[in-house]
């Protein structure tokens, strides 16, 4: 199979943005993780991959959506962003990942990209501004993947994404991506109305024939103003994902990318270990993109190392998250969230001003974590990266305390 996926990767797309993304992101990558570990020895702290969402506005109203993408259109202009992001490449960082609402609905989102050339980025997408222009810019470039978001068949599309004829203008602008040879990856939020259309190898092909190099499934997060909770995942549903991405990185030519479990399938959470941590479109600090919370911006003149290294709501929200689950805090222990909130008067950093009655609303249910069936690695290769890249980083075994945990499952079945 590997020489299946090096054959793809060596043909299909532009040599020259495959190079990029090899040294940029791959070298570029690993040496950023290495200072990340270097400097957790030395008891400071920076994460090595930063998100930014960069704008909150969008065309589409997807079911579960935590943005405040109908309220008035805010975005981190191009000097924030490209301060941001030298002063994070000034710490090592050479990876960063692009969302919003709509990234490409950001008027200068092609400069940032281009005033940072020794960077990579992974826009988050919903591909429906990817048009000949704009894909033949991203490839001279060449510092850029699209990661483009399909979450069903047509209808379920539709459904999911609260508008009419979204597959059609999403694959379009797949088409457009892969025309112009980019790397290009489509992630979907799988949940239950996409699992079974989604989750298997038919469609997995269907992306290898389009010329699609690396996929990811999330899981659907019931989280924002409207969560949606019947199409979270059972915990059945979220182990035979996790089979598949471990099968499908066997089986098939395609790099398969997932955020949430290390080499022997054991669970963990990439903001409490501190691989990443983002910046809302407001500027705000929050542990990631679904925890809109914070006490710390960028728009305050000092510096973001100082920031992220001192003690306060980020490190206490990695600290106490670790010790007592290894799983999705948002999902699992909301609870934990508003202690965390009201314990720093960490702010609530949307327009909506109702992050903590959400979070309060929340029905605890089980997420990535599913004690005592984890999943190993099949693929050597994989089982390499994540032992030295992609892993806990000693946070869990620093801070996991089993007692401490709380079943969802269990919680609910005793009441
Ligand atoms: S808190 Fe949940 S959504 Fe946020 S990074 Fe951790 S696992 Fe992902």
């Amino acid at each position: 199979m590997y020489l299946r996926l090096a054959r793809r990767l060596l043909t299909e797309p532009d040599k020259r943005l495959l190079w990029k993304a090899a040294w940029t992101l791959g070298v570029g990558g690993l040496l950023s993780v290495a200072k990340h570990k270097r400097r957790l020895k030395r008891g400071e702290f920076f994460p090595p991959f930063l998100y930014l969402s960069v704008i909150n506005s969008c065309n589409l109203r997807c079911q579960g959506c935590w943005v405040d993408v109908a309220a008035k259109q805010h975005r981190i202009e191009l000097e924030a962003a490209n301060r941001t992001i030298e002063e994070a490449k000034a710490m090592g960082n050479r990876f960063f990942g692009i969302l919003g609402g709509e990234p490409f609905m950001h008027k200068d989102l092609l400069k940032i990209f281009a005033a940072h050339p020794d960077a990579y980025f992974q826009v988050f997408t919903n591909g429906h501004f990817i048009t000949d222009e704009v894909a033949a810019e991203l490839r001279r470039l060449g510092n850029v993947t699209p990661l483009i978001s399909v979450e069903g068949t047509e209808i379920v599309s539709d459904t999911r994404r609260g508008r009419l004829g979204v597959l059609s203008q999403t694959m379009q602008g797949l088409e457009t991506a892969l025309k112009h040879r980019l790397m290009v990856g489509v992630c979907t939020s799988v949940c239950k109305s996409n699992i079974d259309d989604l989750v298997r190898d038919a469609w997995v092909d269907a992306l290898i024939k389009m010329g699609v190099m690396y996929c990811w499934f999330h899981i659907y997060r019931p989280v924002g103003p409207e969560p949606n909770p019947d199409l979270a995942l059972t915990s059945e549903q979220q182990r035979r994902v996790r089979q598949f991405v471990v099968d499908t990185r066997v089986n098939k030519p395609i790099v398969v990318i997932d955020a949430y479990h290390d080499d022997a399938g054991n669970a963990l959470c990439p903001a409490v270990t501190g691989f990443t941590h983002h910046i809302g479109p407001w500027g705000d600090i929050e542990p990631c993109p679904v925890i809109q919370l914070a006490t710390e911006t960028i728009h305050d003149g000092r510096p973001l190392a100082e920031k992220f290294n001192g003690p306060g709501f980020l490190k206490d929200f990695r600290e106490l998250t670790a010790g007592q689950t290894r799983g999705c805090v948002i999902m699992e222990r909301p609870d934990l969230l508003v202690q965390l909130a009201e314990r720093h008067g960490a702010r609530d950093t949307t327009a909506r001003g109702e992050v903590i009655e959400e979070l309060k609303r929340v029905e605890p249910r089980r997420s990535q974590y599913q004690p005592g069936d984890e999943i190993p690695e099949r693929s050597l290769v994989y089982r390499w990266a994540k032992k030295y890249a992609f892993n806990d980083f000693g946070t869990y075994g620093k801070h996991f305390d089993p007692q401490k945990y709380r079943d969802p499952d269990l919680q609910k079945s005793s009441t």
